[in-house]
């Protein structure tokens, strides 16, 4: 019976497979990372900052979330940790400027790759979705093909509001993939199931905790497995 459990919950992931993405050999690739405030996003950019830069990649992150001065602050701790470059606007600013002023700065000095990562509050929604929607368009005047990843960030955490927060981010933004946090602690992420469904977006990568190296690359079989073991799967030791 398990056995059969398994292989059905694994055939409901088909559409989640699919290689990570990775910076193409030639012409500086855009990845937006989206979501709501307190997701991870910003964590999670530090964390792909860190391990494309690792991979031999020069990376610039772009500190768009202007809304949110910590937010700034944080990214350049982790941009520092990372190797990665970061620009940055005043709090406040047009995150879109930011954005035009990230790309010119990765054309001159010849990086890889740009990090954006975005605002993500709440309260004013339909803003946060112009937004989007703004640097978008001023990605793809800039670079050919841009933005070339939208991804999703989802706290494993919240349940089915990531299926809500899925289909709006996709109405606006075109995600391209997930990004699910937090799995490290006592949640089983099972939302994602209805979203790769409803979606059909792969999952690209799963946060396993705070740290600069706790983003895995997203494994179904290993997630299926997860949701069978007695102890949190990812739990950090
Ligand atoms: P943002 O508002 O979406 O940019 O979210 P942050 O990056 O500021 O993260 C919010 C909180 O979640 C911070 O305390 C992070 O350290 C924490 N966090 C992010 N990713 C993970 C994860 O994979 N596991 C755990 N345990 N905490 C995480």
């Amino acid at each position: 019976m398990r056995g059969a459990i398994r292989r059905l919950l694994l055939s409901m992931l088909d559409p989640a497979k699919g290689a990570p993405p990775a910076a193409a050999p030639a012409g500086q690739q855009v990845w937006m990372i989206v979501g709501v405030n307190g997701t991870g996003k910003t964590t999670t950019v530090g964390k792909l900052a860190a391990r494309l830069e690792q991979e031999g990649n020069k990376v610039l992150v772009c500190a768009a979330d202007t809304f949110r001065a910590a937010a700034v602050e944080q990214l350049a701790v982790w941009a520092e940790r990372s190797g990665a470059e970061i620009i940055r606007g005043q709090s406040g600013s047009d995150p879109s400027a930011v954005l035009h002023d990230s790309l010119s700065a990765a054309a001159a000095r010849k990086c890889d790759i740009v990090i954006v990562d975005t605002a993500g509050r709440l309260h004013t929604r339909s803003n946060l979705m112009q937004e989007l929607d703004k640097m978008r368009r001023v990605a793809n005047r800039k670079v050919p093909g841009a933005p070339h990843e939208v991804l999703l960030v989802l706290d494993a955490t919240t349940g089915q509001n990531g299926l809500a927060q899925a289909r709006e981010f996709m109405k606006t933004t075109g995600v391209t993939g997930l990004i699910v946090t937090k799995l490290d602690g006592t949640a089983k992420g099972g939302v994602i199931f209805g979203i790769v469904q409803e979606l059909k977006v792969p999952v690209r990568f799963i946060g396993i905790g705070e740290a600069i190296d706790d983003l895995l690359d997203f494994s179904a079989e290993d997630f299926v497995e997860s949701l069978f073991s007695e102890m949190p799967r990812y739990a950090q030791s």
